[in-house]
């Protein structure tokens, strides 16, 4: 039901005009933030403000990352709940840090990551990106959501679980994990494959919305196309042989790409973005080379090969009006698509808990990749869900909601005690 106490006037409405600032959720609420929990009552918005504020005042844009930025920050909040804290960088600087608290056998992670996504054009922001701002019940800056506040959220749940069950048979990891946004070669893949941190299901506050949980990621396929001319005097084009036509006109064509239909239905379909485009050195010389990157995210069902060689069907189109045309493709990076059983423990725990609290609850697939997807595939299962909404991570004026936060506390609390304890 509606919350009166909730504040619902946006800040400068005209200048929030990008894509997260269309779906701010202006509507009134579907929950009540004073849930029927005894969880809410260690939940402390004033912290959890300090938290992400201190956070998101240290700039860990990655590339480079400079996680150990934030190692600090991070060690005094899991110090404060008596957890037992390891470091580990797989490069200098890029630094996980692990709390972990209890010895039962039964264990969870929760796994939030410190490095951020460059701020974009400054001139979109309405306030500075690395400087907190508190406004209208919200935090505006780069990393409040994704995933800073993220973490703040999880600190909390840690903090109000261990209040209400100080002696639980179980461990509880929480991480603050390097790298997340390029890969997390240097963060999540690093701590499960190489340091041996392996915990039996996780909470991964980063994607989906306050009512909705995200179950399966398709998989990314990354295809970069070069095209090869010969090189010329710009004077005389008829002595070289331009690449940018060629690839711009395989281009025109990709628009028109299909993969059928043939593939999970779990999945909403796949998608395609002409990311980069590059070629050429000067106006007046004909160019030699030239590249562009394509980003697929794929279903199950549909594989690498298909779309390869549906790529290759439109460069034959092109070569058969421009014979002396010549494409290469490569692979740049991959990932498989997965699907979590819905029916685990803890996706039925998570559940349980939206219910208990009348949150209510959708699970969907999506296109993004969070490190559920390592997780999956080292055997760990996931709830992936974010006290937010995952349209406001990577557009400028990213904000979190406050009581978002603190309901995710309570909702992820929730979780544990139906985890442990059912
Ligand atoms: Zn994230």
């Amino acid at each position: 039901m509606p919350n009166a106490k909730y504040n619902l006037t946006l800040p400068n409405k005209s200048k929030l005009e990008h894509p997260g600032a269309s779906l701010a959720r202006i509507a009134p609420r579907q929950y009540h933030p004073e849930m029927n929990s005894r969880f809410s009552r260690h939940v402390d918005r004033d912290e959890i403000v300090a938290i992400v504020s201190e956070l998101v005042r240290h700039d860990t844009t990655n590339p480079p990352g400079n996680e150990h930025l934030c190692k600090e920050i991070v060690t005094k909040c899991m110090r404060s709940l008596g957890m037992e804290i390891s470091y580990y960088e797989k490069e200098p600087g890029r630094t996980n840090v692990v709390g972990r608290i209890g010895s039962g056998d039964r264990s969870i992670g929760f796994v939030s990551h410190m490095d951020v996504v460059p701020p974009g054009e400054r001139d979109q922001w309405n306030t500075p990106p690395f400087e907190p701002t508190i406004a209208a019940g919200r935090i505006y800056g780069r990393g409040t959501l994704d995933d800073k506040g993220s973490f703040a959220c999880a600190y909390s749940v840690c903090k109000a679980f261990t209040a209400e069950h100080p002696d639980f048979d179980g461990t509880i990891y929480l991480i603050a994990a390097a790298d997340e946004e390029t890969g997390s070669e240097l963060g999540i893949i690093y701590l499960v494959e190489e340091c041996g941190i392996r915990f039996d299901v996780a909470i991964i506050p980063d994607g989906g919305r306050m009512d909705l949980s995200i179950y399966g990621e398709k998989g990314i396929l990354w295809v970069e196309i070069t095209s090869l001319g010969i090189q010329a005097h710009g004077s005389t084009p008829e002595l070289g042989r331009n690449a940018i036509i060629p690839l711009a006109e395989l281009i025109a064509q990709m628009k028109s790409l299909d993969l059928g239909a043939q593939y999970d239905h779990a999945f909403d379909g796949w998608t395609m973005n002409i990311g980069t485009i590059q070629g050429g050195s000067s106006a007046n010389t004909v160019p030699s080379r030239a590249r562009a990157t394509i980003d697929f995210r794929l279903p199950a069902g549909i594989t690498k090969e298909q779309v390869l060689a549906a790529i290759d069907a439109k460069a034959s189109l092109v070569r058969a009006a421009s014979p002396q045309a010549e494409f290469s493709m490569s692979v740049l990076h991959e990932t498989e698509p997965h699907l979590s059983d819905k029916n685990s423990v803890i996706i039925r725990s998570f559940d349980q808990a939206a219910r208990r609290l009348g949150l209510p609850m959708k699970y969907e697939t999506f296109g993004g990749n969070t490190v559920a997807k390592n997780l999956f595939f080292a055997g760990i299962t996931s709830v992936v869900h974010y006290p937010g909404d995952d349209k406001l991570a990577h557009v400028p004026n990213e904000f979190v909601i406050i009581d978002e936060l603190a309901v995710g506390s309570v909702l992820y609390a929730e979780t544990l005690e139906s985890y442990f304890f059912d």
